[in-house]
């Protein structure tokens, strides 16, 4: 007997919780958040209460209230016994949050199983900010809080392409992928009842698409009796997009100024990050970071695969912020980030203002202070390398995003390339695979595969379906 749940992903983009039963094992495919979900009832000044566990969020409905998964203390406060785990491992296709962060309240006798990189890049974030209940994957503090508790570690289980483990009745063949993030993976799973395949989150369209070519081969090499692909684009318009092509727009944009230029992406995004560095080099400028990012440099620059620049690299400059008394004390700098700033190529605001045709700034709209301290003329540029507002809230902080580059006089451009494959590049892979049942997630329009199979399940959420 062998059946899929879905506890979230389901008409919504993101927030993944799949659980796969097979004879006596359970395991679940991504454990992840759901930003929708939570934004439904919660807001900048609206948040689930740390101090009450995971009773908010069970409440809510933005984790399931389901049995042995949670971690003892978090039962305990919710006013349950604590419960045996009754599943046998996480599988995480890659570090997003909306794939990863909701195994911060999982019990820590779960393993979860990740690619190397994956793992690489859940350390960066968990030592770059504050420990909160919602971004506590690889340990985590037992509530109620207190600060001389040392952390709890989850068991994790690293893994690259060409590996195969088992766990109870499964066998589990983790392939490489191509997203906006190194180390994502989709699977192949070998049930009693035959194997099961799930994208994650792909495109073909990047620059590794090999990668995510090698996994639809693999899958219709395996005849699978049911796949679980994304389906975040299906049903947007083609646009001409790749990381070339932000690499020519960006290139162009930095090379013909003598300002000071400004990248806005998202930094976990190595091809991004590359993106720019590399342009950076080209047109003599240095690469400019900030500290919060200078972890994923840290430990990025230790995967061999990536060739990411580590911080001492000679074209990285950290920008060293004002903090503290505001004065570049020594003082000011606490912490994790002192390893940073102990290092000789940090720039104050004030270095980097002094040499504006040599800077080439990391610095997107979160930390736009920096502009008034940089004292930025007129003329300098911003490249918006991410996606385009999509909802209300995302149009509110373009408005103010705006408003700041026109008080600077500043001139913005656009260009990115999206993680996620374009609505045709899915109709294709789909076909290709050619499964016996497909499960569309990660979508608002699910449907959308109509025009392409019949065996198609439109999911409702917690609802087991045999295969
Ligand atoms: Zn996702
Ligand atoms: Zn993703």
């Amino acid at each position: 007997m062998t059946s899929l749940t879905f506890y979230g992903g389901v008409n919504e983009i993101g927030g993944n919780k799949i659980l796969l039963q097979d004879k006596d094992t359970k395991i679940f495919l991504d454990f992840g958040k759901s930003f929708s979900r939570r934004a439904t009832y919660f807001e900048e000044y609206l948040n689930p209460r740390t101090s009450n566990g995971i009773v908010d969020f069970l409440t809510m409905g933005l984790v399931p209230d389901i049995q042995g998964v949670y971690r003892d203390d978090l039962m305990v406060m919710a006013g349950r016994k604590p419960e045996t785990p009754e599943i046998d491992a996480v599988l995480l296709t890659h570090a997003h949050a909306d794939h990863a962060d909701y195994i911060s309240f999982l019990h820590e006798d779960i393993p979860i199983h990740m690619g190397a990189a994956c793992h690489l890049i859940l350390k960066a974030i968990a030592e770059r900010g504050q420990r909160s209940i919602e971004r506590e994957i690889l340990d985590y503090k037992p509530r109620p809080y207190n600060i001389k508790d040392a952390p709890i570690k989850r068991k994790v289980n690293e893994f690259r392409t060409g590996d195969k483990f088992k766990i109870g009745s499964l066998e589990v063949e983790p392939i490489h992928v191509d997203h906006s993030v190194p180390g994502a993976y989709g699977f192949i799973i070998w049930t009693s009842e035959g194997p099961i395949a799930y994208t994650g989150d792909i495109r073909l369209h990047g620059t590794h698409s090999e990668m995510t070519t090698d996994f639809i081969k693999r899958a219709k090499e395996v005849k699978p009796i049911a796949l679980i692909t994304e389906g975040t684009r299906i049903a947007d318009k083609e646009k001409e997009e790749s990381e070339k092509l932000v690499y020519d727009q960006s290139k162009k944009t930095v090379s013909e100024s003598d300002n000071l230029v400004f990248a806005d992406f998202n930094f976990k995004d190595v091809d991004r990050l590359m993106t720019f560095y590399n342009i950076a080099k080209e047109t003599g400028r240095k690469f400019v970071v900030k500290i919060n990012d200078a972890y994923f440099l840290k430990y990025l620059s230790q995967d061999k695969h990536l060739s990411v620049p580590n911080i001492d690299d000679e074209d990285i400059i950290i920008y060293l912020p004002k903090r503290g008394t505001g004065t570049y004390s020594d003082k000011d700098y606490k912490g994790n980030d002192k390893e940073f700033v102990d290092l000789h190529n940090c720039w104050t605001a004030e270095q980097i203002s002094a040499r504006p045709n040599k800077a080439l700034c990391a610095i997107g709209f979160y930390s736009f202070t920096a502009l008034i301290d940089m004292k930025v003329k007129p003329g300098a540029r911003y490249i918006h390398s991410a996606s385009e507002p999509y909802n209300e809230e995302q149009e509110i902080s373009q408005e103010r995003m705006d408003a700041w580059i026109n008080h600077f006089g500043m001139h913005k451009f656009q260009s990115h390339c999206s993680g996620h494959a374009r609505g045709q590049d899915l109709i294709n892979a789909v076909s290709e695979i050619d499964a016996k049942m497909l499960f569309p997630v990660h979508t608002k329009h699910p449907d959308a595969y109509k025009k392409i199979t019949e065996n198609l399940t439109l999911i409702e959420e917690a609802k087991k379906y045999q295969i």
